[in-house]
């Protein structure tokens, strides 16, 4: 029996960055109040902001949106009682959204605008015994929610809210003996995952307990002869695998160990050249959230001269990081 895997074929080959149609697409995203996209997406508001607010600041087109009315948004999330944001006025806060409102403010330079002292506490009542996070008061826990949790306290300057050494415990009894990591204690190896967890162990300044030549093998094989990356074993290549994957290799210093130009040709083959975005794979349709991971791949593959430098542990414009005087760790090799 043959051997199947499960990839794709790259048909209309696109070999240029479609930069200007990018611009337009992100900016004339969710202008349509009455588009049924922009209705049914109102739980991820906020981190349709953040997508499309850091994609074209990495393309400096940052003025291309109303910077005020987004401020006025973010502060109208933020709940009073619990210090928390929510995706959308009138929804509950989360920490995901939490995280995505920070963003969005310290790429505008504008931490000011809410209590931060509130978002700490937040982040501190969802702590558990264990070192775990909850993503909010219904009580899910998953190690993307301690990525989020140092993600958010370092960004504003607030790390002593928590027990970090609890918090790095409970991230670490999460890996594999593949190398990866899951949500939980004994759950399967992801690639969006194991991205949370490097980047948590990179923030918390722990990157030497990783198995990185382990780690950095598998996520190797992620990428298949289309050049895409997939996830996990056996699943078709995806352009924000291309960012998970990617970032994470970046961190530990492995970004070589890839085929770059493949992947560069996978994600380029993923643009929309009529309506601008990208799309999870190619000849889908585009979104806001590919669309800024795309970007992401792109820059950290560092071939795009248009294109700014993105920081692999926050997903954030490099120049935002060092403004803001975080020093999340890479390793060097
Ligand atoms: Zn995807």
């Amino acid at each position: 029996m043959a051997f199947v895997k499960n990839d794709v074929e790259i048909k209309n080959e696109i070999k240029e960055l479609l930069f200007d149609k990018h611009v337009e697409y992100i900016a004339n995203h969710g202008n349509d109040k009455n588009d049924f996209e922009y209705c049914m997406t109102e739980f991820l508001r906020m981190s349709g902001i953040y997508w499309g607010v850091t994609a074209l600041d990495i393309m400096n087109q940052l003025d291309k949106i109303d910077r005020l009315s987004i401020i006025e948004f973010i502060k109208q999330c933020q709940c009073p009682i619990t210090g928390g944001i929510s995706p959308c006025i009138g929804h509950d806060p989360h920490i995901l959204y939490t995280l995505s409102a920070v963003q969005i403010l310290c790429i505008y330079d504008c931490l000011n605008e809410v209590n931060v002292k509130a978002i700490a506490k937040y982040v501190n009542s969802l702590q558990q015994p264990d070192g775990s996070f909850f993503g909010d008061k219904w009580g899910e826990v998953d190690t993307r929610f301690s990525f989020c949790a140092v993600a958010i306290l370092a960004l504003i300057d607030k790390m002593e809210s928590i027990n970090i050494e609890k918090a790095v415990n409970f991230v670490m009894s999460c890996s594999n003996s593949d190398g990866g990591f899951g949500s939980k204690p004994n759950a399967e190896s992801h690639a969006g995952l194991i991205y949370c967890c490097v980047g948590f162990l990179s923030i918390t300044d722990q990157l030497h307990r990783l198995d990185c030549e382990k780690l950095a093998w598998w996520l190797c094989e992620r990428q298949l002869p289309s050049g895409g990356l997939n996830g996990r074993p056996e699943k078709l290549p995806d352009v924000c695998y291309s960012w998970w994957v990617l970032a994470s290799l970046t961190i530990m210093g492995r970004l070589h160990w890839i085929n770059s130009e493949k992947l560069e040709q996978f994600i380029l083959s993923c643009q929309d050249n009529e309506t601008g975005g990208f799309s999870d794979r190619t000849g889908n349709l585009p979104d806001i959230f590919h669309t800024l991971f795309g970007l992401g791949a792109l820059s950290l593959l560092g071939g795009n001269n248009n294109l700014k430098k993105i920081n692999p542990t926050f997903c954030m414009p490099e120049y935002v990081i060092e403004r803001c005087n975080i020093k999340p760790k890479s390793i060097v090799i």
